[in-house]
This record gives structure tokens, sequence and C-alpha cells, in this order.
């Protein structure tokens, strides 16, 4: 009989693991984890380097990077956050850094150290760790968990923590639907859009620092770089957008019109339209093509250009108004007929997983078996790109850490 089964070797099994033994040492922790590698999410994240989490102290502000769990989450923040994780961190001798954009990341520039520090911490704590090991159903007696794996192995425990990550497949958490919890749906976050009519497909590679993107239709829009690729669009406004609409994007299967305003928001339809009719009068006599405003790329201004049928050679003043009003379509409402989605350098999380009104906010306790705990994105919990969902493993595992500890003393 272990004190605490620890579902899971990720992120959050191990974090949350280490926690519980740095509280209460007494306690026997186990981690049952299915693969035959610990922490390989930890170790491929962040393209090798682990964007550990986000330079954002104030917890409202941090919570505001999650699509799914942000009131929850601005509530845990409060009680556990980035500041807290670089401190823990540092004490074990990790020291992390801080990018340009806010991404914090070990200082080795290496997801091993991350790896090296939780085994190392795990180890001298006592947890032990059994790989290949997958829990398939777990049976809940008076006072405790029969936890029965797909390798025919069995074991007993006193508390569980489930950490088993977000699944695409929904079967995966048949086990906890078992034992009575909802699970909602689970669907792919963060991604970018394809455009199969690839319009601006010679155009891959150039990027507008400070565009909006829409979806048509829709409430969603999100502002800031968007990047053309050979297969569509990308860069961290179209992230973001992927993230927010996830189920919306979903339920339309991939199939809708993205607008990309190139000027930016702060640029009215109304103030376009002047500033292009302004060139007419105080340019008459240069060529459009050549006269790219708004600091667009002069390749993108000019294929801007060719799609509201001005020619190359025409001048300001030979331009129609008709002419006028198709680039000002092109510039604020410029539509990209998305068909699909292509995984963004390899990262997603799943948005959906546990419901989250099936757990105590203060505890991570599951509200329809005692003594079962959950951290992590097996949640119906997920943040933006930026080390946001790390950030969301870390305190998640804190807090269900800290009530199973106190319960155990
Ligand atoms: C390529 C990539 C890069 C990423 N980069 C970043 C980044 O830089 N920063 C960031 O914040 N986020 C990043 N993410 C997201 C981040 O990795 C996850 O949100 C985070 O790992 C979630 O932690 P977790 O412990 O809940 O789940 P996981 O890390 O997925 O761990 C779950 C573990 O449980 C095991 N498991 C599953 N089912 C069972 C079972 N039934 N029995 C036993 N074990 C089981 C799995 O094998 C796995 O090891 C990235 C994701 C990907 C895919």
């Amino acid at each position: 009989m272990d004190d605490v089964l620890v579902i899971g070797g990720g992120a959050a099994g191990f974090y949350g693991a280490i926690q519980v033994a740095e509280k209460n040492p007494r306690l026997n922790i186990r981690i049952l984890e299915k693969s035959s590698k610990l922490l390989s999410k930890v170790r491929v994240s962040g393209g090798g380097r682990c964007n550990v989490t986000h330079h954002e102290f104030q917890p409202k502000m941090l919570a505001s990077h999650y699509p799914r769990g942000e009131k929850l989450l601005k509530t845990l923040f409060q009680r556990y956050q980035a500041a807290d994780v670089i401190q823990w961190f540092a004490r074990h001798s990790v020291s992390l850094k801080t990018e340009d954009d806010g991404r914090m990341f070990p200082e080795t520039d290496s997801s091993q150290t991350i790896i090296d520090c939780f085994l190392r911490v795990a180890h001298k704590a006592g947890v032990v760790i059994e790989t290949q090991t997958e829990v398939i159903r777990v049976e809940k007696e008076e006072d405790c968990f029969n936890v029965l794996t797909r390798e025919g192995k069995k074991f007993k425990a006193r508390k569980l923590l489930v950490c088993m990550g977000g699944h695409p497949q929904p079967g995966a958490y048949q086990w906890l639907a078992d034992l009575g919890h909802r699970i909602i749906k689970p669907i792919p976050s963060l991604f970018t859009f394809n455009d199969p009519a690839g319009t601006y497909k010679h155009l891959m590679g150039v990027s507008v620092p400070t565009a909006s993107v829409k979806i048509a239709g829709t409430n969603f829009s999100f502002s800031g770089p968007v990047l053309i690729t050979h297969w569509g669009l990308s860069g961290p406004a179209i992230i973001r957008l992927s993230a927010w609409a996830a189920e919306w994007l979903a339920a339309n299967n991939y199939t809708f019109t993205a607008l990309v305003n190139w000027p930016g928001i702060t640029k009215t339809e109304e103030r376009v339209r002047e500033e292009l009719l302004a060139m007419k009068g105080n340019r008459p006599n240069l060529k459009v093509v050549n006269q790219a405003l708004y600091g667009l790329p002069v390749r993108l201004w000019q294929a801007l250009c060719t799609e509201a049928e001005i020619d190359a050679d025409k001048t300001w003043s030979e331009t129609s108004h008709k002419q006028l009003n198709r680039l000002l379509e092109k510039l604020i409402r410029c539509p990209f007929s998305i068909r699909g989605k292509t995984t963004f350098k390899e990262e997603f999380v799943t948005c959906g997983g546990v419901d989250l009104t099936m757990v105590n906010p203060q505890r991570m306790e599951s509200t329809v078996v005692k003594n079962l705990f959950f951290a992590g994105e097996v949640l119906n919990l997920d943040g933006e790109t930026g080390g946001f969902n790390f950030q969301c493993a870390w305190t998640t595992a804190w807090v269900a850490a800290q009530a199973i500890a106190e319960a155990e003393k």
C-alpha cells in the first residue's frame, strides 16, 4: 500500500510527487508512467529548451492567458504562481532567464536541465518510479484505491494524484468517466491555419508585426504578428486565435474565412480610405506599387495591389476609386479561405478533459471521489503558447500536493 500514487510521469506528475515529498517526507510516493520514457514532453518542449513559465507575476494577468480555466487559475495563482516556480527552481540550483517576449527558459537553454533537476530531487526524496505501467482501471474501496494496469500489475494506495496529461482519444479518459467524472470532449488547441488556395504562398516568410485577424462571422479576433507560410497563416496572432476559438473551429471543421487587417486595428476603414485618397492628391505621379503604406513589406503591398487589379505601372492619379476601394478591402479585410490546420512547431495542447466542475478548487480534489486529485492537462485547462501550459501544470500540482500532504499528516 502506497500513501500516494501519481498517475503520469510528466510535468505535473513529477512536480506534484516532489511537492508532496517536500511537504511531508514520511509519505511513500510512487509514480506510474505508461511509456518507457519519463518527462518526454518536457524534453521536446520549447524546441528542446523548455519554456518553463512566463515572466508575469500578477495572478489576474497570468490567468488571462488561459482560454479554458481562467477563473480557476486566477484563484490558484494567488496561492502559487510564476514567481514561486522561479524560486523553487532556484532553490534546486536551476536559474531561469527571461526573453524579450516574456518566455522563461533555463539558463542552460536545455530542457535536460529541468529533467535532471526533477529526477535528482525525486530520487533524493525517495519517490519510486515505475515506467511501462499504464493505468486502465481504478476501483475505490472504503479507505483506498485498487489500481490495475494494462500490463496486469496491481497497486494499492490511499491517495491518487492523476496527472496523465491530454489525449486526443476520449477513450483514454474512460476509467475516469467510470469513476463518475464528466469528460469534456478533447480537441486540439494551438495550431496554424491552412489556406489551400495559396494566393499569397509566394510571400512565405513575410510577416507583419501588428496585423489583426478575425474569424469572419464571429467575435474572435486577435492582433499581433502574422506570418505568411507556404501552407497558410501562422504567427502569434494566429496561434492565440486558434486557442481562444478552439471549440468553435473544431465545431466548424476548421473551415472558415480568416480576415486579416494588415495595417492593424488602430487603422479604421474610414482612416485607410482617407489616406489612400490623400495619396491620389499628394503623390499623383508616383506608382502605387512602389508606395507601400503602413510599413507593410513591399512584396506584400505589391501582392495586395495585384489582387486589387492595380497594374504595376499605374500612378496614384491613374488609379480609379473602384481600384482604391478594392485595395482598401484587401488591406483591411484580406480574406483567406481556411481549410484545416497544421501543428505549430510540433507544440499542441488538449482543450477538454476532466470538467472543472468536478474539482474542488481549493484542493484540486475530485468532487465525486474523495482522495483522488487532479493536476495538469488532464483537466479542461489550457493556455496560450509562452510557458503558460507548464505554469498550469506546476500550479495545479502544487495545490493538489499541499492538500494531499496536509491530509496525510
Ligand atoms: C512539442 C511540445 C512542446 C511544448 N512546449 C511547451 C513549452 O515550451 N512550454 C509550455 O508551457 N508548454 C509546452 N507544451 C505543453 C506542455 O508540454 C504540456 O501542457 C504539459 O506537458 C502538461 O503536463 P502534464 O503533466 O499534465 O502532461 P504530460 O506532460 O503530457 O504528462 C502526462 C504523462 O502521463 C502519462 N500517462 C498518460 N496516460 C497514462 C496512464 N493511463 N497511466 C500512466 N501514465 C499515463 C503520459 O505518458 C505522460 O508521460 C508543449 C507541448 C508539446 C507537445
